[in-house]
């Protein structure tokens, strides 16, 4: 991959801007690639875990916040916990995904029918109803037949249950709507 040095003063200031969005030092990374050998996730993106960190060091900002990478972070947790160095890669992502949206960044429409079908799973049962997730997904993405031949097997192997179990659903929804007011403030104060 053909990488562009930069000698720009703002985008190489990006490494410290992003240590104090993530609250961690990008700077340590020294390549060993851990992060990126143990990513569930790292198939669905376009620039690997270990690639965003090194990009974050030269100031790629552009490149790094217009990525598919930050979206698709499932934020399990297992570079930062495999990381050497004591990077908090997950803190990054989460970090970069806060700023992309600041600048009014969106993800693509897949990862918008994602979130969106897991946040009214959630109001709705109060916890994850993985099947639920699954049929709400394919439905607004318009594939409604997609993976459900896995359905009958997962069942089988108690992997999913068939029906619903409901969860604290009034205290949830709350949390919800209490989470989503500090956010819609965050974002308004940061467009201040
Ligand atoms: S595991 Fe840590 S040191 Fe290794 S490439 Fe990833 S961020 Fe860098
Ligand atoms: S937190 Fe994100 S980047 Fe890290 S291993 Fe999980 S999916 Fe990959």
């Amino acid at each position: 991959m053909l990488i562009e040095i930069t000698k720009d003063l703002d985008q190489l200031a990006f490494a410290e801007v992003l240590e104090k969005e993530s609250g961690t030092d990008v700077k340590k990374c020294y390549q060993c690639g851990k992060c990126t050998a143990g990513c569930p996730a790292n198939y669905l993106m376009d620039i690997s875990p270990s690639q965003t960190i090194r990009f974050s060091q030269m100031g790629m900002k552009e490149k790094i916040l217009n990525s598919q990478t930050i979206w698709n972070c499932i934020f399990c947790e297992t570079c930062s916990t495999r990381c050497p160095q004591g990077v908090d890669i997950k803190g990054v992502m989460d970090g970069l995904r806060r700023m992309a949206i600041r600048q009014g960044i969106r993800p693509k429409a897949q990862v918008r029918n994602l979130e969106k079908a897991f946040k009214d799973n959630i109001k709705s049962f109060g916890r994850v109803y993985e099947p639920g997730v699954v049929l709400d997904f394919n439905f607004r993405s318009g594939n409604i037949l997609h993976d459900v031949i896995y359905f009958p097997l997962m069942l089988i192997k108690r992997k999913i249950s068939l029906l619903p179990h409901f969860k604290r659903t009034a205290e949830v929804k709350r949390v919800l709507r209490k989470a989503f007011q500090i956010s819609r403030k965050a974002q308004e104060e940061a467009k201040e």
